[in-house]
């Protein structure tokens, strides 16, 4: 047999986008996958999850052809149709639902099951160039991205490889070991070569934590009450850098002030940690020059975590420690490529009169809801790519009732018959990264990197370009980016962009395009329009839900607390061997993970009469779930986290941990609020039914 070595990308929905080495067997197959040892980021190190993918591409259980419902929605009834049928039928609903409700009334879906740009947001040009609502992408990084907006400005930062070359690092609200595992590869040069102290900040004891030199378990929605303290700290005792406040922030009049406010002790209350912990860690960040902060997504998935993620973006601004090697604050790399992204997503094309609709308000979307609606018709046609919203979109209950309207026409170009999927009009089958050609950046470092076709798709999957192209046919929809290849959009975007062109960036596998150390720094100024940073940031520019947002960074007390009803806060975490749904069809990854599984404080298990292993059952307004119980002493009593995204299949009862999630919008410009969901917990004793409270 024979094995070639090939390069490629990979483009699921992680930070570390690692360059790949994928054995290729007779042109047709691959085997082994590794990390590219030659990509300093990387460096020869992914995933176990994708080390295996030759389980997920080759699984027995790809769609391979095109289908039509044949029974009741959600019956997962079908029969196998031709592409131009499926195509024809997709056309014509949305001809039908334009016809007799506006443009509007079609809602192009999607997310990042794939990170390819051409792939990914290919599907815009058609909504584009048709006037079809347009799409708020709310449901992973806009939180995060408000708080980072407000006080930095654009998403750059410190390399992430100068954390080797960090004294301490502290890894705020994310579980590298699970979710970007590059990460543990630089932290661990700098405390084998430094001796360097690695921090974590997350509400319980994850992979990460377990490794770390101090693991601070504080309460869900709490961190800016940390972050405040520990800038207290740093003015107190003088460590705060005055001249460089003076010289790079806004530093506003009343900021010491409001922060001689903000003690361990206040903060203790609030975060359950003691105001020891809080001192011994504010000390250690307060005397250590070379502090870098790899800022994670998780803790901000919370009705203030805007708020969280600008107090902690506060931290190094305070003490100067921005300009040191090894030092500052890195949340994502993405504003880095500068991409000229018109001819991908038809920008040219745009009616600014069209609605935007917030993707993690689906439920409230789909269910006729006037204000998610934003004024304008109902949903009566969509086309979901790279998603699986009955799943994974908050509020499961009310998403799939709205899914099984009949005044709703969807179709769902997929990989595997995922749970969405089993709710679609017309299933469409979907090529593999390997399969198809793309464009890949990374928010976690600073590489460009080209994904090409590596082997030919099983049965008559087809890439998401090629269903953009076959649909703007049909549909009249008029754009040079459906006559091109998908390496003509790469290599021409390249260009526009300023990088060199596709066969140069396939010549060398990647570019890097790190910004230069005084670039990376701020060492010019901050990248806002006055170059400094801001505590007081003008939140009325991002977000039109600005006016609930603090004026200096503090603790915003907006979360959905618990109460005697309600007396659990739950996270719902990113478990390690999935990635949000993928992976949850490959055998070896469910059996490293079991089951669904909520850890409870063995205190509160021992209150409620529950034991390791016993069924228990989770609820709120919204929805009930069962699911088994690990008794976990690596978080505060009262606090409860279920690692996921399982499929609600998986569940005793059928129904998945989101039917607890709220789609309320987090201030102020949106995004889903997951960790932040007040619940009761109760034994399971009996066969209970799994209704709405
Ligand atoms: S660590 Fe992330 S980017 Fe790297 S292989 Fe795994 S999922 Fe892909």
């Amino acid at each position: 047999m024979q094995s070639d070595i090939r390069h490629s990308a990979c483009p699921h929905d992680c930070p570390s986008t690692c360059a790949l080495e994928v054995e290729v067997l007779d042109g047709k197959r691959i085997g082994a996958v590794r990390g590219a040892e030659g990509n300093s980021y990387t460096a020869g190190v992914i995933c176990a999850k994708v080390a295996r993918y030759a389980e997920r591409i080759h699984h027995p259980d790809r769609l391979t052809r095109p289908l039509l419902r044949t029974g009741p929605k959600g019956s997962g009834q079908y029969r196998p149709i031709s592409w131009d049928e499926a195509l024809d039928r997709v056309a014509e609903a949305f001809t039908a639902a334009t016809e007799r409700h506006g443009a509007e009334a079609v809602w192009p879906y999607y997310y990042s099951g794939t990170m390819g740009l051409v792939q990914r947001d290919g599907i815009n040009r058609l909504r584009h160039v048709m006037r079809y609502s347009r799409m708020a992408k709310t449901i992973c990084t806009s939180i995060c991205e408000a708080g980072w907006m407000a006080g930095v400005g654009r998403f750059t930062g410190p390399d992430p490889r100068e954390m080797a070359r960090s004294d301490l690092i502290v890894m705020w609200g994310g579980n590298p070991v699970a979710t970007q595992v590059n990460v543990m590869t630089h932290i661990a040069r700098a405390r084998k070569e430094r001796g360097a102290k690695l921090v974590v900040v997350d509400p319980y004891r994850t992979g990460t934590a377990a490794v770390a030199d101090i693991h601070l378990a504080l309460r869900p929605g709490t961190d800016a009450a940390l972050a405040c303290a520990v800038m207290h700290v740093a003015f107190r005792d003088g460590y705060a850098d005055r001249d460089y406040l003076a010289r790079s922030s806004d530093y506003p009049a009343g900021l010491e002030a409001h922060l001689a406010t903000r003690s361990p002790e206040w903060a203790a209350a609030i975060t359950g940690l003691s105001a020891e912990q809080i001192e011994q860690f504010a000390r250690l960040y307060c005397a250590t020059q070379r502090a870098y902060i790899r800022i994670g997504y998780g803790f901000a998935r919370s009705r203030n975590g805007a708020a969280s993620m600008h107090a902690v973006t506060c931290l190094p601004t305070v003490m100067g420690k921005w300009q040191h090697e090894g030092a500052g604050a890195l949340w994502s790399y993405r504003s880095i490529q500068n991409w000229d992204k018109t001819l991908i997503e038809g920008l040219d094309a745009i009616d600014p009169a069209t609605r935007i609709l917030d993707m993690s308000r689906l439920a409230s979307i789909l269910t006729n809801n006037r204000d998610a609606l934003r004024g304008g018709p109902p949903v009566h046609a969509m086309l979901i790519q790279n998603s699986n919203p009955a799943t994974v979109a908050p509020d499961t209950n009310r998403v799939r009732q709205g899914f099984l309207r009949d005044d709703l026409f969807v179709a769902v170009h997929e990989q595997f018959m995922t749970e969405t999927a089993l709710l679609a009009d017309v299933v469409l089958p979907a090529t593999m990264f390997m399969e198809h050609d793309d464009l890949y950046q990374a928010g976690g470092h600073s590489h460009i990197q080209i994904g090409a076709k590596l082997i030919e798709p099983p049965g008559e999957c087809r890439p998401n370009h090629a269903v953009h192209q076959g649909l703007a046919a049909r549909l009249g929809a008029k754009h040079r980016g459906f006559e091109m290849s998908e390496m003509e959009i790469i290599d021409e975007t390249l260009s526009v962009s300023g990088w060199p062109d596709a066969k140069t960036v396939l010549e060398h596998h990647w570019i890097d395009i790190a910004p230069t150390f005084d670039d990376a720094h701020f060492h010019h100024g901050f990248p806002q329009s006055d170059k400094r940073f801001h505590f007081a940031p003008d939140w009325r520019a991002i977000g039109r839900d600005w006016a609930r947002m603090p004026t200096l960074p503090d603790y915003m007390p907006a979360t959905d607390e618990a109460t005697t009803d309600r007396p659990f806060r739950m996270v719902t975490a990113p478990s390690r061997q999935f990635l949000n749904t993928c992976f949850t069809e490959t055998p070896s990854s469910r059996e490293r993970e079991g089951r669904p599984t909520v850890l409870l404080h063995p205190a509160d298990a021992a209150r409620l009469g529950v034991s390791d292993g016993s069924l228990v059952r989770l609820g709120n307004p919204r929805g009930q779930v069962v699911l088994h119980a690990r008794l976990f002493d690596g978080l505060q009593p009262g606090v409860v986290v279920a690692e996921s995204v399982w499929p609600n299949a998986a569940f005793e009862g059928g129904i998945g941990i989101n039917a607890l999630t709220s789609d309320d919008p987090a201030p102020p410009m949106g995004g889903a609020v997951f960790h932040d969901t007040a619940v009761w917990v109760r034994a399971e004793a009996a066969e209970m039914p799994l209704a709405a409270e």
